[in-house]
């Protein structure tokens, strides 16, 4: 245990990604598990059971990234999105098994701290990522420190009385229900039919169907409106977009979203405002949560 490598774990709706981090975001001997549906108890089982694996004795911290929102002074996760996880401290679950530090931070701020620290955004002080998955998630490094608030991006509306959102939100007109992996489901159901997805429509715009890039460039405007709106608030340096519908989608949503950023952003950040794909890939959330590991371990907030 010298401190050099964490036990990191990803958890998600549908797997969990675990693996040992080091100090410089490299991650050795990932490991998948399907995550649990039926209890609190099989998810944090799960979850032990990831660390219990990759633990020889040499990670001196545990860092976890989770689906969902955390008490900024309990630390307790209050709800997680499609997990059956309810007020559990997994601070404090993780610690008594394992008699370690323990970091639990937001999927998404675990991202943008990856991002910021050995990923698109390394040597600036303020970035806002975005997560483009199914949904959308971010964070936000503010002054060279990660912002530990819920950074709920994706909920931000970008189109008043616009489509319902997802999950269990119940707003109209979000980020999350128009520019997101979700979204491009339904456009493709739209206009390719039932069978559809995500994946079809980017396809589809690839290959020069003028709809499908269309439809990707209008989410891409959205996505804009949104990050003008968030340029306004916190002139960051850098806006990393992410994710895997991000990823796969970038080259029809970037150049659309820089059009109305520049538009929606006052003087000067409009001419500054600096738009990049994320370079970490579907590993941010992991290194991300590494990176938590160590936080805690160095005792830092
Ligand atoms: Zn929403």
């Amino acid at each position: 245990m010298d401190g050099s490598r964490v036990i990191a774990v990803d958890l998600g709706g549908t797997k969990i990604l675990a693996g040992l981090v080091g100090r410089d975001g490299r991650v050795e001997g990932i490991v998948e598990a399907v995550t649990p549906t039926s209890s609190e108890r099989d998810v944090v089982e799960a979850i032990c059971g990831a660390v219990s694996g990759l633990d020889d004795g040499t990670a001196a911290a545990i860092g976890v990234g989770v689906p969902g929102n955390l008490d900024r002074r309990t630390g307790v996760l209050l709800r997680a999105t499609n997990l059956p996880l309810d007020d559990v401290d997994l601070h404090a679950v993780l610690g008594k098994r394992f008699g370690r530090p323990v970091g639990v931070e937001n999927d998404g701020n675990a991202a943008a701290l990856a991002e910021w620290r050995v990923g698109a955004g390394r040597g600036t002080h303020d970035l806002v990522m975005l997560v483009l998955g199914t949904g959308v998630g971010g964070g936000i490094v503010l002054d060279g420190r990660l912002y530990r608030g819920w950074a709920e991006l994706g909920h931000v509306v970008v189109e008043l009385d616009g489509p319902p959102c997802q999950g269990s939100c119940h707003g109209r007109g979000h980020l999350e229900g128009v520019a997101s992996g979700h979204a491009a489901d339904g456009a493709a159901r739209v206009l390719y039919g039932p069978d559809a997805d995500a994946h079809a429509l980017v396809s589809r715009a690839r290959a020069g169907d003028g709809p499908a890039v269309q439809a990707l460039a209008r989410m891409g405007r959205l996505l804009g409106a949104a990050i003008g709106s968030l340029v306004n608030i916190f002139d960051p340096e850098l806006i990393v977009v992410g994710g895997g519908f991000g990823a796969a989608a970038g080259d029809f949503l970037l150049d659309a979203a820089r059009e109305v950023a520049r538009r929606e952003a006052v003087q000067p950040a409009d001419e500054r405002l600096t738009i990049v794909a994320a370079e970490l890939g579907a590993s941010a959330g992991l290194v991300g949560a590494g990176l938590v590991g160590f936080q805690a371990l160095d005792g830092e907030r």
